[in-house]
């Protein structure tokens, strides 16, 4: 009888995974290592390597509940190797093993490293494809194949036919694909918005934070109000409670910002879906009953289920079918370092202060925060596009590089030259002020477009598109915007040169 070593990586935590699904029982050993290369090759915020460590931990107890014979390496075991290779190297001298089974790595960098086990440990490795997704890499790769433009909405409507949701026969539920026109409302502060999904730390998970203390004390972010689930149970749970809970007002308010409100209607299970803890067809399923049963309108629904269905599926199409050249992209050719506020928060524009320090502090901010306000920021001001992708993926809870590099070389800075999207999301000080309360308590003034006291944003906007005018001043949706800018005055553009220039130099 063939032994089989499975390996089960830290965001593989589902007992439906494919390496897991002929295990047997007689022969086999399920794998799970906590490994210091992937904890540090960046240096993730601490609550992020405290919830999946503790995820890990409490996965393998589960897998061992269930009769799984499973190998747990534990971060700080004497012999720990500290990366995935040694690991196996260790657990094959140790048991003797006929072959190792993986689904395959969420990222590339792993997956290449996989590739070259096999003949490095002269040993079968079957690398299985992660059936966690609704569009394989291959149903990506022919969806794309001959297409002139690869866009969401197209993607988004195949996957609704395809898997049959909210769908009336061929038709879509409400004669409208998308109720995007609906949504986007600000909202007021003093409105009583449901908790986020709180989860008491058990003996496991305040372990965990204490030796994540101890480990990653030199690592950005904090560890006070743990709160995350770490178990399938707790996340369904969390699920549960958004659906009953927020779900009713997620598309009404779902580009909302509110000072000192960091979770508002969102749903907060990224961090769930991407390391195994959720699956997307149930929460999606979940949340098109919740449509049905009249739970929530269609809006919010219709809001929720394109995120998971249409774009988190897409990004990830667009990683698989363009890496990795699309890591080095770089269409602006921008150069400026990060600012050092990105590790603090600390600098007078509100905005930035309020998304930065919720971050800090809960490894989260929701997705308006991440693409207007800091993604926005980072790009007008043209800083690396390497050093976004680092710092995005530090800070996040749910951040993997395979949904992380798309979103921000993609959506947030158009580094890709219109890959993923059509035109560059930049905007001035105006869409943050109509979404949100922050411009109330800032230092500068919205209204104001030059001066030492005016909004950044607003002539850091016509700076950028100024600059980059020979390369987007062709893109038929931003005419309106480079006719805006033919009109201006030269006085007007000196001032918004000569107020950027300041600007930026300025930015340490
Ligand atoms: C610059 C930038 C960086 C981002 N980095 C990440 C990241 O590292 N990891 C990550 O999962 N998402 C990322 N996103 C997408 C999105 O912001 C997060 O998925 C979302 O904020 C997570 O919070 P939530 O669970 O409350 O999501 P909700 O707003 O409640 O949305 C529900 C779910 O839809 C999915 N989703 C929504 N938007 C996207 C998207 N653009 N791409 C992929 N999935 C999406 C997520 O799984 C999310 O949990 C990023 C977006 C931007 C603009
Ligand atoms: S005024 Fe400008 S910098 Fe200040 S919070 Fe508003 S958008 Fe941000």
């Amino acid at each position: 009888m063939t032994k089989a070593l499975r390996l089960v990586l830290g965001d593989q935590l589902n007992i439906n995974i494919s390496s897991l699904a002929d295990y047997e029982h007689e022969t086999d050993l399920v794998l799970i290592c906590e490994v210091n290369e992937e904890a540090t090759y960046v240096k993730h915020h601490k609550k992020k390597i405290a919830f999946i460590f503790s995820a890990m931990r409490h996965f393998g107890a589960e897998l061992k509940n269930n009769g799984y014979t499973v190998e747990y390496s534990r971060i700080d075991d004497r012999d720990n190797t500290g990366n995935f290779f040694g690991e196996v190297k260790r657990c094959l001298k140790k048991y003797n093993f006929d072959k190792i089974v993986v689904t395959e790595a969420s990222e590339y960098r792993c997956l290449k490293e996989i590739k070259s086990w096999s003949k490095q440990l002269n040993c079968e490795v079957e690398i299985l494809e992660d059936d966690r997704f609704l569009s394989s890499k291959n149903n990506f790769i022919d969806w794309a194949q001959g297409r002139k433009e690869l866009r969401l909405e197209n993607f988004y409507r195949e996957m609704r036919r395809k898997h049959s949701i909210l769908m009336n026969d061929k038709q879509p539920i409400g004669e409208k694909w998308n109720f995007d026109n609906d949504n986007r409302k600000p909202l007021t502060s003093g409105i009583a918005i449901p908790q986020t999904y709180k989860e008491k730390p058990d003996q496991i998970t305040q372990e965990v934070i204490k030796l994540t203390a101890k480990l990653f004390d030199n690592h950005f972010g904090n560890l006070n109000d743990f709160h995350y689930a770490v178990t399938r149970d707790q996340a369904l749970k969390a699920l549960g409670q958004f659906i009953k809970e927020r779900l009713s007002s997620f598309g009404d308010y779902q580009d909302a910002m509110l000072m000192d409100e960091p979770w508002l209607y969102h749903s907060h299970i990224g961090l769930y879906l991407n390391c195994g803890l959720l699956l997307p067809l149930e929460c999606i399923e979940a949340a098109q009953k919740a449509y049905h049963d009249e739970i929530a309108p269609l809006n919010c629904v219709e809001g929720f289920i394109r995120q998971i269905l249409g774009w988190r599926e897409f990004v990830r199409g667009i990683y698989w079918l363009k890496m990795p050249e699309y890591e080095t992209l770089n269409f602006f050719n921008a150069k400026r370092k990060l600012p050092s506020f990105f590790w603090t928060g600390n600098t007078k524009m509100n905005c930035l202060k309020q998304s930065i320090s919720e971050t800090k502090e809960n490894a989260y901010a929701h997705h308006i925060q991440r693409l207007m306000v800091i993604g926005n920021f980072s790009l007008l001001s043209g800083l690396n596009p390497t050093e976004v992708n680092e710092w995005f993926l530090i800070v996040y809870a749910d951040a993997y590089q395979w949904v992380e590099l798309p979103n921000v070389t993609g959506m947030a800075l158009f580094a890709d030259g219109g890959i993923l999207g059509s035109k560059p999301y930049a905007s001035g000080g105006n869409y943050i002020n109509k979404m949100s309360n922050y411009c109330k308590s800032c230092e500068y003034k919205v209204s104001q477009k030059n001066g030492e006291t005016a909004c950044p944003y607003n002539y850091l906007y016509w700076n950028f598109m100024i600059e980059n005018k020979q390369k987007l001043s062709k893109n038929a949706r931003l005419s309106i915007m480079y006719g805006t800018l033919n009109r201006m005055s030269e006085d007007k553009i000196k001032s918004i040169t000569n107020d950027s220039r300041k600007f930026l130099n300025a930015l340490c």
